[in-house]
């Protein structure tokens, strides 16, 4: 297995593509050859932003610079920043992908900003790309780290529809992001999980936020707006119930169901075991409510003491209770928090070590 996919590569687990592929979708192959096409691409800019950047990667926040949105059309080639299409300011265009993507990118930057105080996705304010229509009938959407930018297919209309005119794909691509800021955490096994994980509970908590709903009427589901009549299921994930969003889903909801299995396979599982962490937040989330639980998981994720680049999913759980004690003193939540946060990841089978 090359290295180009040890890390995050579209919305859409190339598993499923895979599976499409190999009975003869010739639009998920075309999707699978854009994507091996694009990583390639992010590995030699990558390899020249670690020789340029190394120590140069700040987290202070900077509240006098506001992140101003542009909205790019591919026109159905696969090149970025192909022909402006909306920009910050500018009244709605004449395309509805258009200005949905602007709206999305500006509903994610709000929630960073009043629910986490956080500028923009490098935590200063960066101003945030997209580009729509990228490649035609593209059965994905990415985040780009080497560009910092959001690249958002339209689907080939029959297995999936609309990537770029759903709220949780475009949030869920740019946690992606701010992952990639806050602590790089490796796109292979638990450490992998745990970034695809961070993604889902900020695609999550956005799509509520922006419809209104409540951690008890949300449905929970990842990526429901985007499947189209011919996928077998009604979403790619279940945060509730992992494993059920569609037939044959290999999501996981409990440890004792996880294991080291080649890198080769999702990047050592990724997108299947990240359902126990998800489960666990859900099951948060349910007591706490969404959005304190997502200001403790953001918190958490940012104790670089805990979450190392290779954490495993008891680091998670070791620097939410660390976050959580902070949080309390701090009055942004209950007492309970603690219990809360033990007893859920209890129920999906991860436990503090115990020292004799
Ligand atoms: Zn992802």
């Amino acid at each position: 297995m090359s290295e180009h996919f040890e890390r995050e590569e579209g919305f859409i687990p190339k598993y499923i593509l895979e599976e499409l592929a190999e009975k003869g979708d010739e639009d998920a192959k075309r999707t699978l050859a854009g994507m091996q096409e694009l990583a390639m691409k992010e590995d030699q800019v990558k390899k020249k932003n670690i020789e340029s950047q190394a120590g140069n990667n700040t987290l202070e926040a900077n509240a006098s610079v506001y992140p101003k949105r542009g909205v790019y059309d591919s026109q159905g080639t696969g090149e970025l920043q192909h022909k402006l299409a909306r920009q910050e300011g500018d009244p709605p265009n004449s395309d509805q992908v258009v200005n949905l993507s602007y709206d999305f990118c500006g509903k994610t930057l709000e929630y960073f900003k009043l629910m986490l105080n956080r500028n923009s996705i490098d935590g200063n304010g960066m101003d945030v790309i997209s580009n729509v229509h990228f490649r035609k009938d593209y059965n994905n959407a990415v985040w780009l780290p080497s560009q910092n930018q959001l690249a958002l297919g339209d689907g080939d209309g029959k297995r999936f529809i609309n990537l770029g005119r759903s709220i949780d794909v475009v949030a869920h691509e740019m946690a992606h992001g701010v992952t990639e800021y806050v602590n790089h955490l490796d796109y292979t096994r638990q450490s992998g999980a745990l970034n695809e994980h961070f993604s889902d509970v900020i695609g999550t908590a956005v799509q509520q936020y922006v419809k209104g709903q409540t951690a008890q009427t949300a449905d929970w589901l990842i990526g429901d707006e985007i499947v189209g009549s011919e996928f077998r299921g009604k979403a790619l994930r279940s945060m509730k119930e992992p494993g059920t969003a569609y037939f044959g889903d290999r999501q996981v909801a409990h440890f004792s169901k996880y294991m080291d299995i080649p890198l080769s396979d999702d990047g050592g599982g990724v997108h299947y075991f990240s359902g126990i962490p998800n489960k666990a937040f859900f099951l948060a989330a349910m007591q706490l409510g969404t959005d304190p639980a997502t200001l403790l998981w953001y918190t958490a994720l940012h104790d670089r003491g805990t979450i190392r680049r290779d954490a495993k999913f008891v680091d998670l759980l070791k620097a939410l209770l660390i976050a959580a004690e902070k949080l309390i003193r701090q009055g942004e939540l209950p007492q309970s928090a603690i219990s809360v946060v033990t007893s859920a990841f209890s129920e999906v089978g991860i436990l503090l070590p115990v020292h004799a």
